[in-house]
């Protein structure tokens, strides 16, 4: 049987990333003469707008009966003044709850043909950057107690960050595995000095090490760690984070490759089903006018085909033809710098450069 994809576009970019993204997946079809069946779901804004809820019953049972999902990008000012349980960023939460997604991964490479794009010194990114943050998405601070309550001084209000070793053991077991696959290092991030939480979490993830016993592994504390991905990059290869440290360094991570309109996501559970998208928003104020930058989704294909289809070759020719359209010189209007050899085209002419590539 054909693989099913549910497809949500969303809204701002979302349906123009998400039709490039499509066609490229149709080349695929076509070189490696397979079939993927397409269902298409309403989320976030539009889904508000046609229905009253950001993620609808149907679009919900679409995903689940899917092989995995692929999406745009949900949320514009139309929406911002909803209550928080109907603004279009809930149904993220509840698509990645509802789907046991525990698992966040963030790659972040720095293209030998980017490299002037990073924020960073030359001599910082020399050596290339080609990490990957595994970060824990349905635990930690934000989903344990919180509230508002009387205290001593006044109103306080809490938050409250709780790790059970079952949970730390499953997401290190997922950075581990992905950590076989590739340079075989795994540094752990924590606040072990000063939470128990964290020194439950740095204990856990020793104890999973010892079945790998050909990762190298490090902990390194968060504050440092944030100094580290700007002073030396290339010395991470996987991430392995709770999740507000993943929330916050990843989005750092991402910036000093120089755009989020490059870095794909997969959010996975246990079993093989993911949730494919891009690691950045609707961006409301560029939709409509052929300027966003699609690559982040369609790399979001090749996570897809890899890791929830097993589908290695196709995935690595997606990622070949990004390469070499970069090399290539072609550039959307936020990675353009225009330095030589490159030239500014929209959404629709990078989508077919990269797509006659595959
Ligand atoms: P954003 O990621 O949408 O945009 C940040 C900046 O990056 C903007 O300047 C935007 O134009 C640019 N940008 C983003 N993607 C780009 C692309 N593919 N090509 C070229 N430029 C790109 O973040 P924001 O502005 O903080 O949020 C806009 C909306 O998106 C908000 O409603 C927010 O809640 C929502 N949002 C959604 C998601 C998601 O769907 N996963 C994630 C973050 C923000």
């Amino acid at each position: 049987m054909d693989k099913i994809i549910a497809v949500l576009k969303g809204d701002g970019i979302g349906p123009e990333i998400v039709d490039s993204a499509i066609a490229v997946l149709q080349m695929i079809e076509r070189r490696f003469n397979i079939k993927f069946d397409y269902r298409f779901g309403l989320i976030g804004g539009v889904a508000i707008d046609a229905t009253g809820a950001p993620l609808p019953s149907d679009t919900l049972e679409l995903c689940k009966n899917a092989d995995a999902v692929l999406l745009g990008a949900v949320g514009g000012p139309k929406w911002d003044g909803l209550a928080a349980h109907l603004r279009p960023e809930k149904a993220l939460l509840s698509l990645r709850q509802s789907l046991g997604l525990f698992a966040n991964l963030r790659p972040a490479v720095l293209y030998d043909s980017l490299k002037s794009s990073s924020p960073l010194r030359a001599d910082i990114v020399k050596n290339g950057i080609d990490l990957i943050v595994v970060r824990e998405l349905t635990g930690g601070i934000y989903f344990g107690p919180r509230g508002f309550r009387d205290g001593p001084l006044g109103q306080e209000a809490f938050d409250t960050e709780v790790y059970s070793i079952a949970e730390v053991e499953q997401i290190a077991k997922v950075a581990f595995e992905i950590a076989m696959g590739r340079r075989k290092k795994l540094t752990s991030v924590d606040k072990a000095n000063v939470l128990d939480s964290g020194k439950l979490w740095r204990a856990t993830v020793d104890k999973i090490a010892k079945s790998y016993p050909d990762v190298t592994v490090e902990h390194i504390l968060v504050d440092n760690c944030a100094m580290q991905i700007v002073k030396d990059p290339s010395q991470f290869d996987v991430m392995l984070m709770p999740n507000m440290f993943g929330d916050i360094l990843s989005d750092e991570a991402a910036m000093v490759t120089g755009s989020i309109g490059l870095l794909p996501s997969a959010s996975l559970g246990a079993g093989k089903k993911g949730l494919y998208e891009p690691i950045h928003g609707s961006a409301p104020t560029i939709a409509g006018q052929d300027i966003a930058n699609p690559i982040a989704t369609i790399l979001s294909c090749g996570m897809l085909l890899a890791t929830s289809f097993d589908m290695i070759a196709p995935a690595n020719a997606i990622e070949k033809a990004v390469s070499e359209t970069l090399k290539k010189g072609f550039r959307t209007p936020d990675i353009f710098n225009g330095s030589a050899g490159t030239r500014r085209v929209g959404t629709k002419k990078i989508t077919e450069e990269i797509a006659i590539r595959i």
